[in-house]
């Protein structure tokens, strides 16, 4: 039985071209970026290239991309990097951030930072006004994502820069803001200069490269904790992935498109298929509801449901045996059970939250597909017993 794979906000499946890049370039360009013969320097030049075709579709400049290995890295990267300040101070963190964030920001906290997690509203999206309330003249820095990898609820970080610059206009102190964006790019246009970011992290997985390979964007370098020989600028020193970077550039290349106007209509064309068809079987209840009547405050490649009270890894493990990959949240909690967390800093209760399940699209995602699954997703939901469906 072949899988449709509807899991592509926790990865996506490999694009054939990104493959054969990672293996042209790990059988044809194996030398050192850092040595100083031909090889070497071949690398090096593959490397450049690499920084500066992602750089382009990132609003950033090559020197401000560097290249990590994921993009759980890269979000640590900026946020311990506070460890190496000589005072401590405050941090605000929204309360809905992926687990590379907010674990990071309470190891800070254990460290003696005073971490501030901001909710999100009951539409699943934070409150500029509020996260601001929570800075102070001791604020470090603000940590908002771009996209909300469970909900698909995009954030107003945008607004959040403007707000803190307009604070730091009028006598405030400067304050970092770092945007976890790795639901976002491929998906959305994402110009870090624009959105007016000191930093954003990115993964190539998401976007069909291999694992391997994140991106960190860096307005201005930062003092890391790592230490090493000096690559990437001394901020993620170690031999660079040369293959999963090559690849990880490609796929910026070729899936930038689906971020474009023509991808992000066909995303919502198929998410509304989803919605209406979902929308006719009895019990459901879409997280927040407001993904039917505000939907373009949500990201058209996710979408959350959930059938209470039956428990939403009950719901995911019935859709795998009809041949469907879907999951209950994010994938890097899932197995932790800490996955009820997001959909309760936005006031999502307990049982409602673990119902959820989240459908994730991708660019080869066709309509047949979302017929297909949802048709076998009321046939699910139909096969339990009655008061499971109450
Ligand atoms: N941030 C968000 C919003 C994510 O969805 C993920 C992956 O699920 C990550 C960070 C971590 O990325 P990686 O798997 O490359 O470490």
């Amino acid at each position: 039985m072949s899988t449709i794979y509807l899991d592509w906000a926790a990865t996506a499946p490999p694009d054939p071209e990104t493959i054969e890049e990672h293996a042209r370039v790990a059988a044809g360009a194996f030398g050192n970026p850092s040595s100083d013969h031909a090889a070497g320097k071949a690398a090096r030049e593959l490397l450049q290239s690499a920084r500066i075709r992602a750089a382009r579709h990132l609003g950033a400049r090559p020197e401000q991309v560097i290249f990590t290995s994921c993009g759980t890295e890269s979000n640590n990267i900026v946020m311990l990097s506070l460890l190496l300040r000589k005072r401590t101070g405050s941090v605000v963190v929204s309360g809905i951030e992926h687990p590379s964030v907010f674990e990071p920001a309470r190891l800070l906290a254990e460290m003696g930072f005073a971490v501030r997690f901001v909710p999100a509203e009951r539409n699943g999206i934070v409150s500029p006004d509020r996260l601001l309330q929570a800075v102070d003249e001791t604020t470090l820095l603000v940590a908002l994502m771009y996209v909300n990898n469970e909900t698909g609820a995009i954030q107003p970080v945008r607004e959040v820069a403007t707000l803190l610059a307009e604070r730091a206009r009028t006598g405030g102190r400067p304050i970092h803001l770092h945007s976890d964006c790795v639901q976002a790019l491929g998906k959305l246009p994402v110009d870090c200069s624009a959105l007016g970011l000191d930093s954003a992290s990115f993964s190539g997985h998401k976007l069909g490269a291999p694992r391997g390979c994140g991106l960190l964007y860096l307005k201005r370098p930062l003092v890391p904790l790592y230490r090493g020989g000096g690559q990437e600028s001394d901020l993620r020193p170690g031999t660079e992935n040369l293959p999963a970077i090559c690849a990880t550039a490609l796929a910026i290349e070729r899936h930038a498109a689906a971020a474009g106007a023509e991808g992000r209509a066909r995303a919502a064309d198929l998410k509304g298929l989803l919605i209406e068809r979902i929308g006719s079987i009895e019990g459901h209840r879409f997280i927040p509801p407001e993904v039917e009547t505000e939907p373009e405050r949500y990201s058209p490649f996710i979408l959350n449901v959930a059938f209470p009270p039956m428990p939403g890894e009950v719901l995911v493990r019935l859709m795998n045996d009809r041949g469907y990959a879907i999951s209950t949240g994010s994938a890097c909690s899932a197995r932790k059970q800490k996955h009820l967390r997001v959909l309760q800093a936005m006031g999502v209760d307990h049982d409602l939250a673990f119902s959820a399940i989240r459908v994730s699209t991708g660019y080869t995602t066709t309509r047949a597909e979302i017929e297909a699954f949802s048709a076998d997703l009321a046939r699910a939901v139909a096969s339990l017993p009655a008061p499971a469906r109450r």
